[in-house]
């Protein structure tokens, strides 16, 4: 038996450069893990079936969920007879923009290879993740990355300077398809200075790297769900370092220099805004999984 814990994302910056002729969207972005994480029980089963349960009912526990998919990859790709059954204890908010599928994915391709004596490198585990969803690399890896191609191809940044994050999500669901099918590239007046926010990064400048947070996505979702912009602001007017909405939504987050802020922040949230909330902070690659 293993227990893995899986960190959800946000998304410092979050630019979409064209469309590719395989489909997929050239992006280049830079992700964050965050302590709100998802823990998964690992449990070998000799009979060599797959099986999944969940804390939340609206979760999936066949093919459909990513993390059966990962197991199913696992197994096959190594040839391994025995089974596992899986536990998905999940905190992280379900279509929020905050990779809970895609870090559950990468927590059992992690988790596999442990229990079952696999000796993958990481590489492969992220190259094996690739094959599952464009966000599965990242969660693998942790910490803060630049990510290109269509998000699978990592680049290691300085660490952001350890901070805190409070999150919102409203009570709407986002398809990431369904964004990334609407966007409309000509429309976009403002892109994010990656570059900018990689120098304020190696400056260990937090106050540089909020004032770079950009997300080209929000021009499509928030026109559709206003909300996410009143939680911008509401995470502003409560003294946010700065605020943005997470991958394709509709997580709105903020960044704190220390946890009282947060807390302070969360609490105004609360009672003033009909969104989830909780009080995360970053989490560095040292410390990930
Ligand atoms: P991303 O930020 O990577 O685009 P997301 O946070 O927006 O992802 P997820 O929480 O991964 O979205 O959920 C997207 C879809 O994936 C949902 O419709 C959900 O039913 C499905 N799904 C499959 N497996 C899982 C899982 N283990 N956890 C959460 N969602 C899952």
């Amino acid at each position: 038996m293993l227990t893995v814990k899986g960190n959800a994302k946000i998304n410092l910056t979050l630019d979409v450069l064209y469309k590719r002729e395989d489909g997929f969207h050239q992006v280049e972005m830079i992700m964050q893990a965050i302590d709100l994480a998802d823990m998964l029980r690992l449990e070998e089963r000799p009979t060599g079936n797959i099986s999944i349960a969940a804390t939340i009912a609206r979760l999936p526990c066949d093919q459909r969920n990513l993390a059966y998919r990962a197991a199913a990859l696992i197994k096959e790709t190594c040839q391994v007879k025995s089974g596992v059954h899986i536990f998905i204890d999940k905190k992280i908010p379900v279509a929020a923009g905050l990779a809970g599928g895609s870090t559950d994915a990468a927590s059992v391709l992690l988790g596999l290879n442990r229990l079952w004596k696999l000796g993958l490198t990481t590489h492969e585990l992220e190259r094996l993740g690739s094959k599952l969803g464009s966000d599965v690399p990242f969660c693998i890896k942790g910490g803060t990355m630049l990510a290109t191609g269509r998000g699978e191809i990592l680049q290691p940044l300085t660490d952001i300077k350890p901070c805190f994050v409070v999150l919102a999500k409203p009570s709407v669901s986002v398809s990431t398809a369904w964004v990334y099918r609407q966007y409309q590239g000509q429309n976009v007046k403002v892109h994010p200075d990656t570059a900018g926010v990689k120098s304020s990064l190696d400056q260990g400048d937090l106050v540089g790297v909020a004032k770079g947070l950009c997300n080209v996505l929000e021009s499509v979702t928030i026109p559709v769900h206003p909300e996410i912009r009143k939680l911008k602001q509401a995470m502003m007017q409560h003294g946010a370092l700065a605020s943005l909405m997470s991958g394709s939504g509709p997580t709105v987050f903020g960044l704190a220099e220390d946890q009282a802020k947060a807390e302070y922040i969360a609490q105004k949230l609360r009672s003033q805004c009909a969104a989830d909330i909780f009080v995360t902070k970053t989490v560095g690659r040292s410390e990930g999984v």
